[in-house]
């Protein structure tokens, strides 16, 4: 079975023992353990090939960093990885002493690049990090928080409140529409010149997937759609998504863009996207995205 970029699901996440503090410390003691670190909205890279390169052992944590700034991500063939949120650091490379090889880069230019499961540890941890960083003080009294369970709660530090807060994912959906041998594919302003996608939006509350795909469609492209039908799904955390694939059939090739949110829109065969994109006229999304291989498989029939 084919696997979407920034997935974990060779990682055992180890959520029973996440509350056994002498087992997580144990790992964290263990040389062969190792950390994707995050800082601010970048991650860490080397400029080297090593399998684990952008990763770093514990040694280099030690007396450095707080623990409650640490996440256990899980174990896998008897490795333990952690998540450290390093954005407190003015200067993490030399605080760390990451040496000369080590850099900070987006995820969105490493990820295409790293090992498919470093990339996937980098993006689990940059979410984390990206959650931690937003959830400092409860959002129900307003008290402090802290980190518990290996960094997988936030315990609001109030007697009379004491809440827990959770980890958060925003479900969005993103679908391939098509209509007999073409498929819709659409930019948003902001973006590159040249570059068209599928269509994509946040679920809302209280909303089914597949309805969401349905009114996106139509709010954006004025395109109905039927045949929804679910494809695969793919953690983006860019910042803290989930994004939930379709494809799905319109009952016409119409098309009405005058909302607000698309550039432009167009119905496309396979052979003029082809033909675009040698031509160099069609960029179509990176290749970490759910977004390219649902094009990549439609294209390939
Ligand atoms: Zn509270």
């Amino acid at each position: 079975m084919a696997r979407n970029y920034y997935s974990t699901h060779e990682l055992d996440r180890c959520d029973p023992r996440r509350g056994d503090a002498r087992w997580v410390a144990a790992w964290l003691a263990d040389p062969a353990t190792r950390v994707a670190v995050v800082w601010r909205d970048k991650v860490l890279a080397a400029a080297s090939d090593e399998p684990a390169a952008h990763l770093v052992g514990p040694a280099a944590l030690a007396g450095r960093v707080d623990p409650g700034a640490l996440t256990l991500l899980g174990t896998c063939a008897g490795v333990a990885y952690f998540g450290l949120d390093a954005s407190e650091l003015a200067d993490p490379l030399a605080e760390l002493g990451l040496g000369p090889a080590a850099r900070l880069e987006d995820l969105r230019k490493l990820g295409p690049v790293a090992p498919p499961f470093e990339a996937s540890l980098l993006a689990y941890a940059r979410a984390m990090a990206y959650w931690h960083r937003r959830h400092r003080f409860c959002g129900l009294c307003g008290s402090p928080t802290s980190s518990a369970r290996a960094g997988h709660v936030r315990v609001c530090s109030s007697d009379s409140c004491g809440v827990e807060h959770f980890p958060r994912t925003d479900p969005a959906v993103i679908v391939l529409v098509t209509h007999g041998d073409a498929c819709l594919l659409a930019r948003q302003a902001r973006w590159p010149p040249g570059r068209y996608s599928v269509l994509a939006g946040f679920v809302e509350p209280g909303e089914e997937l597949e309805a969401a795909v349905a009114r996106e469609v139509f709010e954006e492209a004025g395109v109905v759609v039927e045949d929804v039908r679910y494809h695969s799904s793919q953690p983006w955390p860019f910042p803290a998504s989930l994004m939930v694939g379709f494809t799905a059939r319109a009952l016409e090739r119409t098309l009405d863009t005058s909302g607000d949110e698309l550039d432009d829109a167009r119905w496309m065969t396979r052979d003029e996207v082809r033909a675009a994109v040698d031509a160099g006229e069609l960029l179509l999304s990176p290749v970490d995205s759910i977004s390219r291989r649902l094009v990549d498989e439609w294209l390939e029939g």
